[in-house]
């Protein structure tokens, strides 16, 4: 199959969109810019469709989708109860990188969540996304667009690196602005639960919603038989070729680390302003300080390495605060968990 990018814009008309629109009405799959990641959108009323993305990605089967909607309104058809609190999340966060668990009605069919009896239900921003769903008029299912296990991709070269002759069509929509996916919360229990963090953070999550419970998942490995909330975490995830290590610690220690246990094709991911004293060649991943600077490089900075043949990549680690939670959880999977603490010698 020929892999096809085409660049729409914002303020680009509805027939800009009418080869997609038609593609998705024929349930073929498209690569789809949000403003989290691109998404591998398909008609979520289609088990044909659902069949295709799950394929085209290598996804493994029990790893459910999440519907993508352009309107709040159009939430009704997919989920049987819309609870208050729903209601209150999306008039804060959505449209946005806020996805929201919740019992799923008849019309949803079991392929997209993987057999269970919840869905996963978000609004992306980004206007291509909102103006293609609109068009279609159907709700989209669209998990990440990268090959299973793969870093997420933020640019429509990252899809066709990784699709090519696997989906007829990729839309251009420009780069991702946020570069990780969506905050997960479950709404499905009596206090909601965070399953996956995101760019909404936890304290943002915990002005509206009071309490929020955090799944053990976000920052620790699954034991040997554990029951997952997110299905999705407990896969290999975001992992470049090269073997990455997080190392905890000052920058002084880190250097000293990385300059003796170097070897061929060691590189360093480092942020902003550091990379003196380094022995390898580094990248930098964005503002120390600021999470969303690092959020939207992260995924890039993780595909340069495979781009580059990197064989081992170090990692400074990010602070563990709860606005951090979401560049940290995606490392701490691209790293298997491997983590050393360096202590701080300053
Ligand atoms: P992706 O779209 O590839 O970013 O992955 C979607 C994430 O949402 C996965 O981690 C899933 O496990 C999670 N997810 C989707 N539907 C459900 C659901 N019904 N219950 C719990 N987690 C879900
Ligand atoms: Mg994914």
């Amino acid at each position: 199959m020929n892999t096809e990018i085409v660049k729409i814009s914002a303020d680009d008309s509805a027939e800009k969109y009418e080869y997609a629109v038609e593609l998705l009405k024929n349930n073929q799959v498209v690569g789809m810019p949000t403003e989290t990641v691109y998404g591998l959108a398909g008609n979520a009323y289609s088990e044909l469709a659902v069949k295709r993305i799950f394929e085209a990605k290598g996804r493994p089967q029990d790893n459910p989708l999440i519907v993508h909607i352009s309107e709040f309104s159009e939430i009704y058809d997919l989920v049987s109860e819309v609870p208050d609190i729903a209601k209150k999340l999306s008039e804060k966060f959505w449209p946005g990188p806020l996805t929201m668990i919740l019992p799923k009605s008849e019309k949803v069919p079991m392929c997209v969540t993987a057999g269970l009896d919840s869905v996963a239900v978000r609004c992306p921003s980004h206007p291509v996304a909102r103006n293609l769903i609109k068009n279609c008029g159907l709700p989209i299912a669209a998990p990440s667009a990268n090959i299973s296990g793969k870093p997420s991709p933020t640019k429509a070269e990252h899809v066709f690196s990784d699709l090519n002759g696997k989906i007829p069509l990729v839309i251009d929509g420009g780069e991702s602005e946020e570069g990780v996916e969506s905050t997960v919360i479950s709404l499905c229990g009596e206090i909601p639960k965070l399953l996956r963090p995101g760019n909404v953070t936890l304290t943002e999550l915990e002005m509206v919603c009071g309490k929020v419970l955090v799944d053990d998942a976000v920052l620790n490995p699954l034991k040997e038989g554990e029951k997952v909330s997110s299905p999705g975490m407990k896969y290999k995830h975001y992992s470049p070729n090269a073997e990455a290590t997080i190392l905890k610690g000052d920058y002084k220690s880190f250097c000293d680390y990385v300059n003796e246990n170097k070897s061929d094709e060691t590189y360093a991911m480092v942020f902003d302003g550091e990379g003196e004293n380094l022995e390898v060649k580094y990248f930098t991943y964005g503002n120390k300080n600021d999470y969303r600077s690092l959020s939207n490089r992260l995924f890039d900075c993780l595909r340069e390495l495979d781009t580059i043949g990197a064989k081992k990549c170090f990692v400074r680690c990010p602070e563990e605060n709860t606005d951090d939670l979401a560049v940290l959880n995606r490392l701490l999977r691209a790293a298997a968990f491997r983590v050393i603490d360096l202590g701080d010698k300053k």
